[in-house]
């Protein structure tokens, strides 16, 4: 009997594992790089904050008005129905705080951001004051304790003002300058080396022979890899040969975290990923049930961990942003970082879609005239049409057990707004 390989137009394939299967082992077996060091702020943006921040002062550190106007005691107030007079008797800027003490029916023109005078408890908005002279007439509807920002009321001298393991946000950076930090504790960069495996891939500037193509996977991946916390290591492309696959990785294996290779993982002739490995590393090789991205390749060499990817460019792409990624952030350490948007929307067409893998189509998000999401593909999908991603604002993903799409069902989108 002839015993044939499994491909992915069987119906039913044998050692398919399911995709959230995949990405529970691949997180369950990383774990967060060690180092950490100090870093001015202002380059701290995208970096893992290693321990966290207390607030060494209360912010504001002064109680202050909120606006522009005149600061007095809300005792002197009038009650309701009649009007209340009150004598400037001074000046207070956000730089040039009012010194002296407010008597009853005495108030002090005060500028917003600037310290409350001593005695002051409240401010009327300098649109609601009727103003002759140095002296002004407000009427009753007015409040105790009004625009005005009470020390510490953003956050409090001790108070955690940001966790450890937060990626570290514009807003964040902001937050530690109000602080008067001027520097922070970040986790070192994580190294990712990276290599395109095909004797038929050429570099960009280069002439391809016959029957190459240029190699967009490499690029692909600087892409998706530059970022503040992320240095890579290009081992450029590398040749069909296992012994010098295995030479490539065992270099480089104790200087990276994390070796990342497309191609050369599926059961073709040249494909020797496998053999390469299975004797130097803990490598397992995987198929997995989602579309596209199905061969791949997990485990470690040396110090590292290896994530030997199809060779498809777009398989490589649903591939690193689904599997890879969550695995890069829990090796940078990051817990805490503002949340990547899933979405529902309307399917606009009708999709083709298979139970038993996860389909992950690429598709443009519109809004209908009510505002809620809709959704289209790109056109063809096959795994190495690169557009068909380019085009894209988003991954449609279709559950594992989901059949065809009907035009008018809901789907789940993941925008790649949250991702680059
Ligand atoms: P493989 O799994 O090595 O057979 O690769 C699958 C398909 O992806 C083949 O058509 C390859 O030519 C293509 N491919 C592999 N590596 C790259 C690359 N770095 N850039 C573009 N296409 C690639
Ligand atoms: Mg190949």
């Amino acid at each position: 009997m002839i015993q044939t390989q499994p491909n992915c137009t069987d119906r039913v394939e044998t050692g398919l594992i399911h995709f959230d299967t995949a990405r529970a082992n691949i997180l369950s077996s990383v774990t967060a790089i060690g180092g950490a060091h100090r870093l001015p702020i202002e380059q701290a943006r995208g970096r893992t904050l290693a321990c966290a921040v207390t607030a060494p002062i209360d912010v504001p550190a002064h109680t202050n008005s909120a606006v522009d106007g005149y600061a007095l005691r809300s005792e002197d107030l009038p009650g309701s129905g009649t009007t209340g007079r009150f004598t400037i008797v001074g000046r207070a800027f956000a730089g040039k705080p009012f010194e002296g003490e407010l008597a009853a029916g005495q108030c002090v023109r005060i500028m917003t951001g600037a310290p409350m005078p001593a005695g002051c408890d409240t401010v009327i908005m300098q649109e609601q004051v009727e103003r002759s002279g140095e002296s002004i007439l407000i009427d009753a509807a007015h409040r105790p304790g009004q625009n005005v920002r009470q020390a510490g009321e953003d956050l409090r001298r001790g108070e955690t003002a940001l966790p450890a393991g937060r990626l570290l946000t514009p807003p964040d950076i902001g937050l530690c300058a109000s602080l008067g930090i001027a520097e922070l504790p970040v986790r070192r960069k994580l190294r990712v080396a990276i290599a395109s495996t095909g004797d038929e891939i050429f570099d960009v500037g280069a002439v391809p022979g016959n029957g190459g193509i240029y190699d967009s996977n490499r690029y692909s991946l600087l892409a998706t890899l530059h970022r503040p916390d992320i240095e890579v290591v290009d081992l450029g492309i590398l040749q069909d040969r296992p012994e010098l696959l295995l030479d490539a990785f065992n270099g480089i294996a104790d200087h990276a975290d994390v070796i990342i290779s497309s191609g050369g993982v599926s059961v073709g002739d040249a494909d020797h990923i496998k053999t390469a490995l299975q004797t130097s590393g803990q490598i397992e090789f995987w198929k997995v049930a989602i579309k596209p991205g199905r061969p791949m390749a997990f485990g470690s060499i040396g110090g590292a961990a290896f994530f030997g990817l199809p060779g498809n460019p777009v398989a490589v792409l649903v591939t690193f942003y689904l599997l890879v990624l969550p695995a890069l952030e829990k090796m940078l350490g990051i817990t805490d970082r503002p949340v990547a948007p899933m979405l529902k929307a309307r399917a606009l067409e009708p999709i083709r879609k298979r139970p038993g893998r996860t389909e992950v189509q690429r598709g443009i998000l519109l809004r209908d005239d009510d505002g809620a999401w809709t959704v289209k593909t790109t056109g063809k999908q096959g795994s190495g049409i690169l557009r068909s991603m380019s085009l894209a604002d988003a991954f449609i993903i279709l559950p594992h057990d989901s059949g065809n799409i009907d035009a008018g069902d809901w789907v789940t989108v993941q925008p790649f707004a949250g991702l680059w």
